[in-house]
């Protein structure tokens, strides 16, 4: 009668709702604008029997095809399913200390539910009032860092001064960069790589290469980083990847004028958004991201939130401390942010 008092109880990550229907939806950063041609077109032909065997266990496909690209040794490069599956495996793999790791009040909130999970203590680092992180913040003791850069759900980006400072006084633990959204305009911490063997790059083909459903991230760090976290995988669950993800995968690595080209896009988007939202009234850092995280000068997050939904029209809202001020929009096509700005203005009584 009492097996309950030994289940592992979790509070779950809160995934943005998937609405079905007619809608448009700017609340889970997914891209707008479908994955790269050669997805397509190899989704067609692709041969089913092929589904009959394991996949690759080592993903060595698309591993090659990251590497290639990236410009760094295959053994440096670690895939998984999406970069959740990715950064689950970084924290049960290099935060196995009783120090507790550090990542910042406002962040990814995925980052205290594995913690959790795994009974990893941690501390939450408040960000300064403009949504900045404070490098010195993070030199202390501790198990390890986890930074989202550019920030989630913030949009802020930090330049390499901040990561920099803040790997130069964590040589000891692991650092975890998660660049989900570096392709929007932001500067990847990779190129920092050779100088320090205690940094993990994370990204993801979910936001940047429009593959959100498919399940693609990866970590690049050292080799040896790369070593153990394939340890923990296979003691885990060999084969995370489909053949056919792995396929998909490496067609979309391949097209790199369409990806560049998507992205560009969305930042062009992005940037004629920012001022249509100023003339509306809405504050915000600056975002190097596909999304906005935008607060009104008079007008509640959540009245907006609401008259947004009633209009189908789907951003992100958090009722938590010092962030329920503000809406996460991601930014869509030119013709939905038109649509989104039209609605504002009603809600706002701006006609
Ligand atoms: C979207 C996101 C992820 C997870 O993306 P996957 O779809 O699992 O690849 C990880 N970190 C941040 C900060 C994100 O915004």
């Amino acid at each position: 009668m009492n097996w309950e008092s030994n289940v592992r109880k979790v509070v779950p990550y809160v995934p943005g709702e998937q609405p079905t229907g007619r809608v448009i939806k700017l609340n889970t950063n997914e891209n707008p604008y479908p994955p790269a041609p050669g997805v397509e077109a190899l989704l067609k032909g692709y041969d089913v029997s092929l589904l009959r065997k394991y996949p690759d266990p080592a993903c060595s496909s698309l591993v090659n095809a990251l590497a290639g690209k990236y410009n760094v040794k295959p053994s440096q490069v670690f895939v998984g399913v999406g970069s959740d599956d990715v950064l689950a495996m970084a924290f049960l793999t290099f935060f196995n200390s009783d120090k507790k790791i550090l990542f910042p009040d406002i962040t990814y909130s995925f980052y205290d539910v594995w913690a959790d999970l795994f009974k990893i203590p941690y501390e939450q680092i408040p960000l300064d009032d403009k949504f900045r992180i404070i490098p010195e913040d993070y030199a202390r003791e501790n198990g390890g860092v986890v930074i989202a850069n550019p920030n989630a759900p913030t949009g802020v980006f930090m330049g390499f001064d901040g990561i920099r400072a803040i790997l130069d006084k964590n040589r000891d633990v692991v650092c975890i960069v998660d660049e989900a959204y570096v392709d929007f305009g932001a500067e990847s911490a990779l190129s920092l790589l050779e100088e320090y063997d205690n940094l993990l790059v994370i990204q993801t083909f979910s936001k940047s290469r429009s593959m959100a459903g498919l399940r693609i991230g990866y970590a690049i760090g050292s080799e040896t980083m790369i070593k153990y976290l394939n340890d923990v995988k296979y003691s885990f669950n060999s084969y995370t990847m489909t053949s056919l993800t792995l396929a998909l995968g490496v067609e979309a690595v391949k097209d790199d004028e369409y990806f560049k080209a998507t992205c560009a896009k969305i930042v062009a988007t992005r940037e004629a958004l920012k001022i249509k939202l100023k003339e509306l009234g809405f504050e915000f850092q600056d975002s190097k991201t596909n999304f906005i995280f935008a607060k009104h000068a008079s007008v509640s997050a959540e009245h907006i939130f609401t008259e947004l939904k009633k209009r189908n029209i789907y951003v992100r809202y958090w009722n938590k401390p010092r962030i329920s001020e503000y809406l996460r929009i991601t930014v869509g096509t030119d013709e939905e942010c038109d649509t989104l700005v039209a609605n504002l203005r009603e809600i706002l009584g701006m006609k």
